[in-house]
């Protein structure tokens, strides 16, 4: 099996890539998820709207600001669901808080990079946290490798 190659920038495989798992809801109501690996030189493009979003929650946690624009979130509020695993640190799980505007402009961009995971049941819909199993994360890059 070929090694996972940065999807931003397509080098041969860095030694240590992130894994970022990208999950949302479309209009109607579908989870679908994406995955794109990055190396550290390709961070602030992988990673920038994910530290934004970080940033704006610590500095300001009573009110939600859109992680591309700065605007503050009212009822327009699309979210982007992340499951982050940065190389010798514990998975993490921040969401990014966008704007509905801004949150199609950031999955085309992911869409653009990254790879299809496989759907999950609709059913599974709820609380707005993903599942925090990492098995689940390891299913995940089997079933990729069989492509
Ligand atoms: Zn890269
Ligand atoms: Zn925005």
């Amino acid at each position: 099996m070929p090694k996972p190659k940065c999807s931003y920038g397509g080098e041969p495989a860095a030694p240590k890539l992130a894994s970022i798992y990208w999950a949302w809801y479309t209009v109607s109501g579908q989870r679908v998820s994406w995955k794109t690996f990055s190396c550290v030189g390709c961070a602030p493009t992988s990673l920038g709207i994910i530290f934004r979003s970080l940033r704006n929650a610590s500095e300001s946690p009573d009110e939600k600001h859109c992680a591309s624009c700065g605007q503050v979130l009212d009822t327009d509020i699309d979210p982007i669901y992340v499951t982050l695993y940065l190389p010798g640190q514990e998975r993490t799980d921040p969401e990014v808080w966008l704007d509905s505007a801004c949150a199609a402009i950031i999955r085309s961009q992911i869409q653009s990079v990254g790879q299809r995971l496989p759907d999950r049941n609709v059913e599974s819909r709820g609380p707005l946290t993903l599942a925090t199993d990492p098995w689940e994360a390891i299913g995940f890059s089997l079933v990729d490798r069989e492509n």
